[in-house]
């Protein structure tokens, strides 16, 4: 019980575990299971480069600069869950196909025809041809 107060103690006020400090601890961890195979001296300091910053991040008092790093973290994650998201959505989708304008980039939902078809693009109004093989 002494020590758990005394913990407490030492990490009040202190910032703590954050995302950014599961990924830096996932990230060393990754590296030093490759390091078992490769061996490397320089992998190794990465390693504990990595291990360090993020022990010093949870010990920081600096909370706003903290903050500031998870909030970065946290919209690469973010950002990534979306985009696998929305392939998992058109993977699904059996009836339609997606594909870009080549003129404006417009992501465009066609059905599911085989064969060559011309399509017209609602945004910037001009047409191409899509080939749909399946
Ligand atoms: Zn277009």
């Amino acid at each position: 019980m002494n020590f758990r107060y005394k913990l407490m103690q030492f990490m009040s006020g202190r910032y703590g575990a954050d995302a950014l400090f599961y990924v830096l601890f996932s990230l060393s961890a990754v590296l030093a299971f490759v390091n078992i195979f490769i061996r490397s001296l320089i992998l190794q300091i990465i390693v504990y480069l990595i291990m360090l910053v993020a022990v010093l991040r949870v010990f920081s008092r600096n909370f706003p600069a903290r903050q500031r790093e998870n909030i970065i973290v946290l919209s690469v994650i973010n950002k990534i869950r979306s985009i696998r998201g929305l392939r998992r959505q058109r993977k699904a989708d059996y009836t339609h196909i997606y594909k870009k304008c080549p003129y404006c980039k417009a992501t465009l939902r066609l059905p599911r025809k085989k064969g060559k078809h011309t399509t017209v693009c609602p945004r910037c109004g001009k047409s191409f041809t899509v080939r749909v093989f399946r």
